[in-house]
């Protein structure tokens, strides 16, 4: 009942004035007969709100009710005063909106059934792997068949000559992500060449063309915080390292809204990343410059809806893992 502050005011003042009151009720009447509720206390301010019946129609007025009291005759012009408002307030009440006004019932949102555990694809997401083969990627050069490895349940990069980045046969827009990768525990090198991939958000050419989530050890390797795991390369700098040691699955989900451009291929809205990293906020609806360069500044390049793409980078280290992707295209 936010729309009674002066009543609520006038209530919480005389609880704490009228000292002479020994015992008191007060009542709230329904205007529209549903309902009548009593208090032995005085309604607080800030808690009165909350003692009304939800969805009753109609404003409501509160009554005082007092009895046994021993009262100077100041005190009784303080509840005269009282009572001479009260037209007042039922006025006020009577203008204000009812809560229903407020409520939206349509469009309901579809029943979509979570996964059974954490990090599960719910009922609506497509599959993007699972563990059992690369139907739904390819080349991100030639779109031949990917011909990343399968091992044990998660797909490995292949970092042999002429293998490459793949993406997703499906293009995308807007987006949510759920993407799980290892860095090898017996990983070596440093900076950015130690379990060095990549979450292309929307690839937008061959090679590493398009939006990169990095993909690094960051457990215990200094690089260029814009370049580490969690950052949109060379964009954003996370807002937290959330690494787990090599070896330890990791997970990245994401929310991705495209950018949006005019016909004549001008920017007309830039694009958006929210990225969790092992359920840490990193990236907060950060606003990208355009897409990923690695040298020079970021600029946009118009597209509609592309691919999403995983890196195989050329560092020697030993090459990292993905399992357990899905995605939910968003409306
Ligand atoms: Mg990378």
């Amino acid at each position: 009942m936010g729309s009674l502050p002066v009543y609520r005011l006038l209530l919480h003042w005389q609880e704490g004035k009228l000292a002479g009151i020994r015992d008191f009720r007060y009542a709230r009447y329904v205007t529209d007969g549903a309902e009548w509720r009593s208090s032995s206390r005085a309604p607080q301010a800030g808690r009165a709100a909350n003692t009304g019946s939800r969805g009753a129609s109609g404003g409501a007025l509160w009554c005082m009710l007092i009895s046994t009291m021993t009262l100077q005759p100041v005190k009784l012009l303080v509840i005269a005063s009282l009572l001479a408002v009260g037209p007042a307030i039922a006025a006020q009440e009577a203008s204000t909106p009812n809560p229903q006004a407020t409520e939206a019932w349509s469009p309901v949102p579809p029943v979509v059934t979570p996964g059974a555990t954490m990090g599960a694809p719910p009922s609506d997401a497509i599959i993007l792997f699972d563990g059992r083969n690369l139907n739904e990627w390819v080349s991100a050069q030639d779109h031949t068949p990917a011909r990343w490895l399968i091992r044990d349940g998660a797909m490995v990069v292949n970092k042999a000559p002429g293998v490459g980045n793949i993406e997703t046969r499906r293009r995308f827009r807007d987006y949510q992500l759920h993407i799980e990768w290892r860095i090898p525990a017996d990983v070596t090198g440093s900076g950015q060449a130690r379990g060095n991939s990549g979450v292309f958000l929307a690839s937008t050419g061959p090679g590493d063309g398009g939006y990169e989530l990095q993909v690094l050890d960051s457990y215990s390797n200094s690089t260029y915080v814009n370049g580490m795991a969690g950052s949109l390369y060379k964009q954003s700098i996370p807002l937290a390292n959330a690494a787990r040691r090599p070896g330890r699955w990791q997970a990245y989900d994401v929310v991705w809204t495209a950018p949006r451009f005019n016909s004549d291929g001008s920017l007309k809205r830039p694009a958006y990343a929210t990225v969790f990293w092992n359920g840490v906020l990193v990236d907060d609806h950060f606003e990208l410059k355009g897409q990923t360069l690695y040298i020079g500044k970021p600029f946009y390049k118009a597209y509609d809806e592309a691919p999403i793409k995983l890196q195989a980078h050329g560092d020697p280290s030993q090459p990292i893992s993905f399992r357990n992707i899905w995605v939910r295209e968003l409306p």
